[in-house]
């Protein structure tokens, strides 16, 4: 096949830029590097893949036939879009309708990168497909959410009225290598914090869950996903729920420092619980995670160690 990659610069479009070449597909990566950076996808030295530099908010046009068009393009972590609110509203809507644009003209099929995070602080846990959340639009992550709530909606009226071939991806907390040291997300910010010799910073009393989920698992359930005839929206997640305070208690046993772990107060609507129900994925997918949270953040912390990621900022470009 070949796919289109929106936000293939970034962490997870990059790893999911591997899969696909790997899976022989040609891939083109459509990125503005606003939270991505090149030299996630640097390492692709591959003649089926290509890179073009632009927002997708624009009119997007690509030569040639196209199978596939993944949307991942969007900030992802609560810092950048909270410092990036317009420009995450525009990529989730007016880019949601770009690349689906872009799908019907080439009769391609189409998956949204959507979020664990339609749930908004949910009032029920696990949280099944059929949960339709619990989030304030008004809110500062509303910008986050809302926009991909739009998406969903977007995706499913493409779906019905155009009879287009869709699929809705809600991607729970993912970590790995290639996550910016400093994105403010749970996992990068605390092993480095620990790996500087540093307190953990722990946002309120650190009960609060969160499920984490290994990169290579989600890549592999999002593929299957694409290759899948599921249109409803399938969670994509590790079910394994741990709290806050319990995974930076692992974090600083796995760098072995020694660390105090301080407390701030908790940011607005921050979610109070978070696990996916995964029976969908289950079924209809023949997928659950393999790697365990404690697998996955040894080799993350490795990565990080290594010194991989090392001054590497995010280049945002405009704040519309
Ligand atoms: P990321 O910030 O690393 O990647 C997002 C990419 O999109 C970046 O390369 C960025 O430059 C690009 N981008 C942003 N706006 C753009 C625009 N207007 N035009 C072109 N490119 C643009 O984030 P990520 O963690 O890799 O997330 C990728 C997708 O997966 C996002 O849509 C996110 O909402 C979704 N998601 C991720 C997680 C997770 O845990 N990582 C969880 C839920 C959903």
């Amino acid at each position: 096949m070949r796919i289109i990659l929106t936000g293939g610069a970034g962490f997870l479009g990059s790893h999911l830029a591997d899969k696909f070449l790997t899976e022989g597909h040609d891939v083109i990566v459509i990125d503005n590097l606003s939270t991505g950076h090149a030299s996630n996808i640097a390492h692709i030295k591959n003649p089926r893949f290509q890179f073009i530099h632009y927002d997708v908010t624009n009119y997007l046009y690509v030569d040639g036939s196209v199978d596939f068009v993944l949307h991942f393009a969007s900030p992802a972590s609560p810092i950048d879009y909270m410092q990036m609110p317009i420009q995450t509203l525009k990529v989730g809507s007016l880019g949601t309708h770009k690349a689906l644009g872009l799908s019907k003209a080439k009769g391609a099929g189409f998956l949204l990168a959507s979020t664990s995070e339609v749930y908004g602080d949910p009032l029920v846990n696990p949280q099944p497909e059929d949960y339709w959340g619990n989030v304030s639009p008004v809110g500062p992550r509303g910008v986050y959410d809302e926009a991909k709530r739009f998406a969903e909606a977007l995706t499913m009226a493409y779906h019905r009225y155009h009879n287009m071939n869709t699929r809705i991806a809600r991607i729970f907390n993912t970590f790995g290598p290639r996550m910016r040291a400093n994105d403010g997300r749970l996992v990068p910010t605390l092993i480095n914090q620990a790996l500087r010799g540093e307190a953990l910073t722990v946002f309120g009393d650190g009960s609060q869950t969160r499920s984490l989920c290994y990169i290579t698992d989600q890549v592999d359930g999002l593929y299957r996903l694409a290759m899948s005839n599921e249109i409803e929206p399938v969670n994509i997640g590790n079910p394994e729920e741990l709290s806050v305070n319990a995974i930076a208690e692992m974090i600083r046993r796995l760098t072995d420092s020694d660390v105090p772990i301080i407390h701030k107060p908790l940011p607005v609507d921050d979610p109070k619980v978070r696990r996916p129900d995964i029976k969908k994925a289950r079924r209809v997918l023949n997928w659950e995670p393999k790697i365990s949270i404690e697998e996955g953040l040894t080799k993350t912390v490795n990565w990080f160690k290594k010194g991989s990621n090392k001054g590497l900022q995010p280049l945002v470009q405009s704040r519309r």
